[in-house]
């Protein structure tokens, strides 16, 4: 072998190892990016299940006390529009990002929707921002 066959071959390991670092650095950031895209999706879904736990609370004198997507996706008598109406279209909490929601406390009180996964919407915006 001579000189110049070890120098190309030199070079051509030395950009493989480049190339390596630089894609495990890439697929690092897009990974991050990723999760954070999903917890902040998981907030926007608890936003909602409160949004919509808060409307049926107001409209029913029965209220629910705890997370409950059947009622809120069964459609009920509503007084002030005079029609059957559900507080949900679909179920918000189907997703693949292995999120499960739970409520803690009472939630016609200080109780909060969470994520047995991502936390609560406060958690997740502490720790990836809005
Ligand atoms: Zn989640």
């Amino acid at each position: 072998m001579n000189k110049k066959n070890i120098i190309i071959i030199s070079v051509v390991v030395i950009a493989l190892i480049s190339v390596l670092i630089i894609r495990s650095i890439i697929i690092g950031r897009m990974e991050k990016a990723r999760d954070a895209a999903r917890a902040k999706s998981c907030a926007a879904t608890q936003r909602i299940l409160t949004g919509a736990t808060e409307m049926y609370n107001m409209d029913h004198p029965e209220m629910l006390t705890s997370l409950n997507v059947k009622a809120l996706l069964t459609p009920s008598y509503n007084p002030y529009t005079k029609k059957n109406e559900s507080y949900l279209r679909e179920d918000p909490t189907k997703n693949d990002f292995g999120c499960e929601y739970a409520s803690k406390g009472d939630l016609t009180q200080d109780g909060y929707i969470y994520c047995k996964k991502h936390g609560s919407v406060e958690e997740i915006v502490n720790k990836y921002g809005r």
